[in-house]
């Protein structure tokens, strides 16, 4: 049995602009007020564990106990099939104390080139989410989601943020950072982590 949101308040455990903005529009549809953890001055905890669930729960978890109220976190990150699942878990840490994306996607396709990587089937990547709620209790409920798609360089498109510009999902001619927001929220991979989190703990009014 999983356990529903029922509080009318809910901290988005994050700090990263981007991902926030997802999530309110994702969570947009409830009547639950939604606060940031940079609004409410929560501390940005160190990513410790070895697996996005285990970065999620530690997020949401650490968010809940400080805030006294459920708190949803998101863990995500791009893996790369040639290069192992790098940079994975460590994707925000690619690009660096400046958060420079352009350079941890510079990096990402200086190590396809090192590995030879030139034909799309040889540059293929998912993109991945954890989601955990956790409540002050200690329950937690946690999904996730994916997406798969080839990298393209140079880099395409403006919108979105992190590695979207290179990531072109299966099936499309428009890299994420080329969609609208409408478009990759239909596909993306927070989004089907979403579902699978409202459809087990939300309740739409
Ligand atoms: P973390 O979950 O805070 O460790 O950061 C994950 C990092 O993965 C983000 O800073 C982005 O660089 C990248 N990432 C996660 N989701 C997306 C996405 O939807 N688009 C582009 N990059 C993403």
């Amino acid at each position: 049995m999983h356990r529903r949101l029922s509080e009318p308040k809910l901290v988005v455990a994050s700090h990263n602009a981007g991902k926030i903005r997802e999530i309110a529009a994702l969570l947009a549809h409830l009547s639950t007020q939604v606060v940031s953890a940079g609004d409410m001055g929560l501390p940005e905890p160190e990513e410790t564990g070895l697996t996005f669930a285990a970065n999620a729960h530690l997020k949401a978890s650490m968010a809940a106990s400080a805030s006294g109220l459920p708190a949803l976190a998101d863990d995500s990150g791009l893996a790369v099939a040639a290069l192992d699942g790098a940079p994975g878990i460590y994707s925000a840490r690619w690009a660096g104390l400046d958060k420079d994306f352009a350079l941890a996607m510079r990096k990402v396709e200086q190590a396809l080139v090192e590995q030879k990587a030139t034909t799309p089937d040889q540059r293929t990547a998912k993109f991945v989410c954890a989601l955990c709620l956790a409540w002050p209790d200690g329950h937690s409920e946690t999904f996730e989601g994916d997406v798969e798609g080839t990298l393209v360089w140079p880099s395409r498109g403006e919108k979105g943020f992190g590695y979207d510009p290179v990531f072109l999902p299966h099936g499309c001619s428009e890299t994420f950072g080329e969609m609208k927001p409408e478009e990759k929220h239909a596909m993306s991979h927070r989004a089907r982590a979403f579902a699978l989190l409202s459809a087990a703990c939300l309740v739409a009014d």
